[in-house]
């Protein structure tokens, strides 16, 4: 997506001032429901209903076992503790790094951030208006003080103002929205 990879600079600087590091990765399988290309016919970016749920179909990404599905390359990977997959399931996407789109399945990040007494979490990456936006308000209840480091994120903005909209929804969930360098040492 265009500027994505303005995050990772960003992201790499962030990871310094925190003592637990957690990385997300979709991790789709290669006829995933989210995929346009697994919907003859229909067009990208259009929405379907699939398993219940209205779904966005989006372009063919994040294949698991390709290099599609990689970290960047730039992106420090010594820091972090655990990566947890998402979006394994063919039939039913997961925009947060938490739940399915559903709420019908966890990740495990939730249980395993509280059973490592974690209060507080600070969010960063792709996107601002989907995975960003779902895994705050998820975060958030669940009882997470939530934190969004805007300029360490990027958003879709399919409709123009997605993702000012999103930080305004996440905002009035409770969350802090703020600059990378308003982060401090915690
Ligand atoms: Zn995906």
């Amino acid at each position: 997506m265009p500027e994505g990879d303005a995050v990772i600079p960003v992201a790499n600087k962030l990871q310094d001032i925190f003592s637990l590091v957690v990385a997300t990765q979709d991790w789709h399988p290669a006829d995933h429901g989210s995929f346009v290309a697994s919907h003859p016919g229909r067009k990208i970016f259009e929405q379907i209903e699939l398993s219940g749920l209205r779904q966005t179909l989006w372009p063919v990404h994040c294949v698991q076992n390709t290099p599609g599905a990689d970290f960047a390359p730039q992106l420090r990977r010594e820091r972090i503790a655990r990566v947890f997959q998402k979006g394994t399931a063919r039939d039913i996407d997961s925009y947060s790094a938490l739940f399915d789109n559903g709420h019908r399945r966890s990740t495990g990040l939730g249980e395993w951030l509280k059973a490592k007494g974690i209060d507080d979490v600070w969010l960063c990456g792709l996107t601002t208006d989907y995975c960003v936006k779902f895994t705050a308000l998820d975060a958030a209840a669940l009882g997470f003080k939530v934190h969004v480091v805007e300029d360490a994120c990027r958003g879709v903005n399919l409709k123009p103002g997605d993702a000012a909209r999103a930080i305004e929804e996440m905002r009035r969930a409770g969350v802090a929205v703020l600059k990378a360098a308003e982060v401090q040492r915690v």
